[in-house]
């Protein structure tokens, strides 16, 4: 038995343990809603949701769980989609006023709300990298998600992009003259070591294949 646990604060928790109840694996999945330490001491791998970082970190530091969560990535998988994947990050710009803590640990700079503001919320097929049936595309809900910006060279692990979004489909706000299809802005699904990144929410659509991708990928290897 394997125990996920989904930072359940604030935001789309309760999508995400849908997706993994609905997930076939081979070892039973035993999934953990996170508030508390105890929770957290439970889990081999954490979901941190969508939802709206600033309110997540304090929520977090609150239930005194911001210290032990940088703790728990040294050591456990982490994937953090949206709102998680800005706290995944290692730098931010377009933080509210006041700053924003992060938990770190991924070694990109992220831009919040990144897509631009006329731009709340779209829909886009991804190219997948490594995924199972990686030649049928994802349609990737994105809402007020954050943009990566840049991979910072780190001496921890390699960052391997899992999907990009095709340039012709970046927002207008986002385009710029001489930009090539490997622009970092095009990535919004990443893995450095055994955490994932994904910058849309794949709990709000019927297709798991990227909670299969964690949970046999990055959670039950070796
Ligand atoms: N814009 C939100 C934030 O900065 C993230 C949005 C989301 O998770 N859908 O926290």
């Amino acid at each position: 038995e394997v125990s996920i646990g989904i930072l359940a604060l604030q935001g789309a928790f309760a999508e995400h343990q849908a997706s993994l109840n609905r997930l076939n694996s081979s070892r039973k999945l035993n999934v953990i809603l996170v508030r508390t330490l105890d929770d957290l001491n439970q889990c081999d791998a954490l979901i941190i949701p969508g939802g709206e970082s600033t309110t997540i970190a304090l929520l977090a530091r609150l239930a005194g769980l911001f210290e032990p969560l940088k703790e728990f990535m040294k050591t456990k998988p982490i994937w953090g989609t949206c709102a998680g994947a800005i706290l995944l990050s290692q730098s931010v710009v377009g933080a509210k006023k006041g700053g924003q803590e992060l938990l770190g640990g991924l070694s990109i700079k992220i831009a919040r709300n990144g897509w631009g503001s006329q731009v709340e919320s779209f829909e886009a097929p991804l190219d997948l990298n490594g995924l199972e049936e990686s030649t049928r595309p994802f349609q990737a809900l994105f809402i007020r998600a954050p943009v990566v910006l840049e991979l910072q060279s780190s001496s921890d692990s390699p960052i391997t992009v899992v999907a990009r979004i095709p340039l012709s489909l970046l927002p207008p706000s986002l385009i710029e003259e001489n930009m090539t299809e490997d622009d970092p802005r095009t990535i919004v699904a990443l893995r450095q070591g055994r955490h994932l990144l994904t910058t849309f929410h794949p709990e709000l659509t019927e297709d798991d294949r990227f909670h299969e991708y964690f949970v046999h990928k990055c959670v039950l290897i070796q």
